[in-house]
């Protein structure tokens, strides 16, 4: 038997291949003085930053579209001519080539992220930079993403969306990190691009390169070194994942025939076709702050009546959830949050910042209720990070004032979970933001890494939440969706419906492997397996449970 190494698995694909690791960030260059003359050392800078600019370049060549601009600029870095300058200052000052250049980069640095905003975002590119240049003079690999000729399996700590961006997903079989939770950037990604992934494997950095690996993400398995028939067998299972993605088409449904609608969460209109291509059966969650996060003013009702008729066209005749600005914490608006907070995510952010701004509010809800009227879009309208019973009323008197139909709430608080009767009195609809709800819940922030293992919505804590929720819906006889990422892990998504979810909206590319693991399983069995999830200790205990419980049958 192969050793076997367990982590979390990101939806329900299997890949077999070998390892390619992520090289390790380098060490600081020590400040040693150099044995060799300044010229001799200029002589090395010069020729590993044109090397670098042109490797970059090449790169850029090869993968094209907005990759290409953003290598290009990357390129220019090794190219500055301050830069150069001030690293012959100090290699006549008697440092290496690794040094100077290291101190150089890393000064410029310091100055990008003193201007913030734009500038400072491309600190991150001067590193990746920086690293490069001081790598090809120490004569080591690269560090960020390989990018070898043949497929590969990445194995590393955690992805940044840096590395991501650059990702050749042609020749990516999967991904397996040693670190982040299944909100992580890395599980994100592979949700959205449908890669195969298994997060927070502990001991994932031991594997050897060229190691050959299976990664079953249905699992949460990597089998190191598989026999003939381990690798056969999980050959045949990809197979048939493959076969059941492409016949599970239609309506989402359990296998008694309960509906159960699929819908899309988008960040704009560009991606509506792709989603109804994939099968979405309306728009669950639209996050309109997403196409305003560069502005510095709050867009104009007109601008705003644009790009939701865009949206509501491309979903003639079907449901459309739209929801207000959500702005603050990890979805900054400059002209809806201008006051620094120690804690944005417990300040003044979803309807809380709408309400200290109730005519940026007032507009968009009229730009939508114009949109509405010219189209054939049924569209409904929600607020985010509602967190009170009056706020519920707030919003939905308003949304209804403006002459928008159908009005509710995001339910992302626990306040909100546990009065969810009442709120679900005043609202049409409520909508589960798991994300969100899993933050608040187990007090972890979701952006921060080293409370990333507590991010997630398996937690029986935040099941229970949706449970009452799901109880809410079923006796005011009103629909519960669930728009987080929870919805878009395969299994988790048949135990939210479970526990009473109506509807599930996820990122486009999830819907596939959400159709097909719904149609296997009957409405009975998603509670039972509801209730074995509610009945774990933990996250890792409630999935445990319901995946035996799944394979079993
Ligand atoms: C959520 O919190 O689950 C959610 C869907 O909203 P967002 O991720 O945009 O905060
Ligand atoms: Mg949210």
């Amino acid at each position: 038997m192969a050793d076997v190494l367990t982590g979390t698995g990101i939806g329900r694909g299997i890949a077999v291949g070998g390892v390619l690791r992520m090289p390790d960030p380098l060490p600081e260059p020590t400040d040693t003085p150099s044995a060799l003359t300044p010229d001799a050392e200029k002589e090395r800078a010069r020729a590993s930053l044109a090397a670098t600019a042109a490797i970059i370049r090449h790169r850029g060549e090869r993968a094209g579209g907005s990759a290409k601009d953003v290598l290009e600029a990357q390129a220019f870095m090794a190219e500055d001519p301050t830069l150069i300058d001030d690293i012959g200052t100090r290699l006549d000052s008697g440092k290496t080539a690794e040094r100077a250049v290291f101190e150089a980069f890393a000064s410029f640095r310091d100055l990008l992220v003193s201007m913030g905003g734009y500038m400072g975002e491309r600190a991150t590119d001067l590193d990746d930079v920086s690293q490069r240049v001081v790598a090809h003079l120490s004569g080591v690999p690269a560090p960020g993403v390989p990018d070898p000729e043949h497929p590969f399996v990445l194995v590393a700590r955690d992805l940044a969306p840096a590395d991501t961006a650059l990702l050749d997903l042609s020749k990516v079989l999967a991904l397996v990190t040693s670190d982040g939770g299944p909100t992580s950037h890395t599980a994100i990604l592979a949700r959205e691009k449908s890669i195969v992934a298994i997060v927070g494997v502990t001991d994932a950095l031991a594997l050897a390169d060229g190691t050959e690996i299976v990664v079953d993400a249905a699992t949460g398995t990597v089998t190191v070194a598989p026999s003939a028939e381990e690798r056969a067998a999980a050959e045949a299972k990809a197979a048939g994942i493959k076969a059941a993605r492409s016949s599970a088409t239609g309506p989402g449904a359990l296998a008694d025939g309960t509906l159960v609608p699929l819908l899309a969460n988008l960040g704009s209109a560009d991606g509506a076709a792709d989603a109804l291509e994939k099968g979405a059966e309306g728009v669950g969650l639209f996050r309109t702050e997403f196409l305003f996060l560069d502005s510095s003013s709050a867009p104009t009702v007109e601008e705003q009546k644009a790009q939701y008729k865009r949206l509501l066209e491309a979903f003639a005749g079907k449901k459309v959830v739209v929801r207000a600005l959500d702005a603050g914490a990890d979805k900054p608006l400059s002209f809806l949050n201008d006051a620094p907070e120690e804690n944005p995510a417990l300040g003044l952010r979803g309807l809380r910042a709408l309400r200290a701004n109730e005519p940026i509010l007032r507009d968009q809800l009229a730009a939508l209720a114009a949109a509405e009227a010219e189209t054939d879009a049924d569209v409904w309208v929600m607020a985010p990070m509602v967190s009170t019973v009056e706020e519920t009323r707030y919003f939905t008197a308003l949304a209804r004032e403006v002459g928008l139909k159908t009005a509710g709430v995001m339910v992302e608080v626990p306040s909100s979970a546990l009065l969810a009767d009442r709120i679900l009195a005043d609202a049409d609809f409520a909508s589960i933001g798991t994300n969100d709800l899993t933050q608040y819940t187990l007090a972890a922030d979701r952006l921060l890494g080293s409370v990333a293992s507590f991010q997630d919505p398996w937690h029986p804590a935040v099941l229970k939440l949706v449970g009452e929720v799901g109880k809410a819906g079923r006796a005011t006889g009103k629909p519960v969706g669930i728009c987080g990422e929870a919805a878009a892990d395969p299994l988790l998504a048949v135990v939210l419906v479970g526990l009473g979810a109506t509807t599930l909206s996820m990122s486009p590319s999830a819907l596939a492997d959400v159709r097909a693991e719904l149609s296997r399983f009957t409405l009975d069995e998603a509670q039972h397996f509801a209730e074995l999830a509610l009945s774990a200790n933990s996250a890792v205990e409630a999935r445990g449970a319901v995946t035996t419980a799944a394979a079993s049958k």
